[in-house]
């Protein structure tokens, strides 16, 4: 693996059917849509702890149990960064025996994936009902009927991966000590490394095959959704820094922003690795996810981005990260 990259970074959009990827808080009998609002409209969002929770589930589904914990009673993780993915990649708040409580940031860091056309007129109520066997037939509507809130929309998601921390611990150690009659120690922060190079390079890859197929939605019984990524921008960075997000700027209608997204291009080009003399960042476009997609073709090919589709976009970036 490369040893010069600090960040990968994802920025993209995706569009589903027909679903309720999210719930809100509801009511007893109403299953709502988790929902913000902007200028006077309602927009649907999946929060960014849901995020987290499909990709470590798609993570689960291609480790060994022994290297994907799952909570105790308490929510608490196993914290065993040189053991576990998931404590590694997604950190932990936990308590250990002889230590106490220890945190981990996370270096996966992901956005709310914040839904971009408006609820008013993409919204419908479906009801879901549990009627008892038999009421049917001596003509009674006995049994629960639930509301649940479905609706069509474009989403915008993001991860930014902080390489550095995969697999290794900030810790404080002294530095030097001060002179004079009460000399004192002053300190710095060091990486404690708790795996090698190349458990490190396969958790990376893992984490970038995750965002290609996680699946692990709430309520796929009912509402089979595919919410991987439609269109996609992934870079390669030597500075960690989270500019590429804005470079998906979509309308109501689901057309990009093209003058955004070449001006963030330019920003982004900068932080980025160079690579057959281009920056390292390629995009990924599926037909018919955009409404304006030879536009933003152009912008990304006049920008040296090289276009083909999301699975595609990914494994160029992991070939040239060495993942
Ligand atoms: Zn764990």
């Amino acid at each position: 693996m490369r040893d010069d990259v600090k960040a990968v970074q994802v920025v993209w959009l995706t569009r589903t059917g027909l679903t309720n990827l999210n719930s809100g808080e509801g009511g007893s009998n109403l299953v709502d849509i988790k929902k913000y609002r902007f200028a006077g409209q309602e927009y649907p969002y999946v929060s960014g702890q849901a995020m987290r929770f499909y990709l470590k589930e798609a993570l689960r589904r291609h480790l060994p149990p022994d290297q994907a914990c799952v909570a105790d009673d308490q929510g608490e993780t196993c914290g065993r960064i040189g053991e576990c993915v998931l404590c590694d990649l997604f950190g932990f708040m936990t308590t250990l025996p002889d230590v106490g409580a220890v945190t981990r940031v996370s270096p996966v860091k992901v956005s709310p994936a914040m839904g971009l056309v408006p609820l008013d007129g993409s919204l419908t109520l479906d009801f879901l009902t549990r009627r008892h066997r038999g009421a049917l037939e001596q003509g009674e509507m006995t049994g629960d009927i639930v509301n649940v809130e479905l609706a069509v929309n474009v989403y915008k998601g993001g991860l930014c991966l902080d390489v550095e921390r995969v697999g290794r611990e900030e810790e404080r150690y002294v530095l030097g000590e001060t002179g004079g009659r009460r000399p004192k120690a002053y300190y710095s922060l060091r990486f404690r490394e708790h795996i090698d190079g190349q458990e490190r390079a396969c958790r990376i890859g893992l984490l970038l095959d995750a965002l290609q197929d996680f699946s692990d939605y709430s309520k796929q019984a009912r509402l089979l959704t595919d919410f991987a990524p439609d269109v996609l921008l992934v870079a390669l960075q030597h500075n960690y820094s989270h500019r590429l997000q804005k470079a998906l700027e979509v309308d109501g209608a689901a057309n990009v922003n093209v003058a955004r997204l070449a001006q963030v291009l330019e920003e982004v080009t900068p932080d980025c690795l160079t690579i057959d003399g281009r920056p390292a960042i390629w995009a990924g476009l599926l037909d018919g996810a955009i409404g304006n997609a030879e536009a933003v073709s152009a912008a990304l090919h006049q920008a040296g981005v090289p276009v083909s589709t999301p699975r595609r976009a990914i494994e160029a970036a992991k070939a040239a990260l060495g993942v």
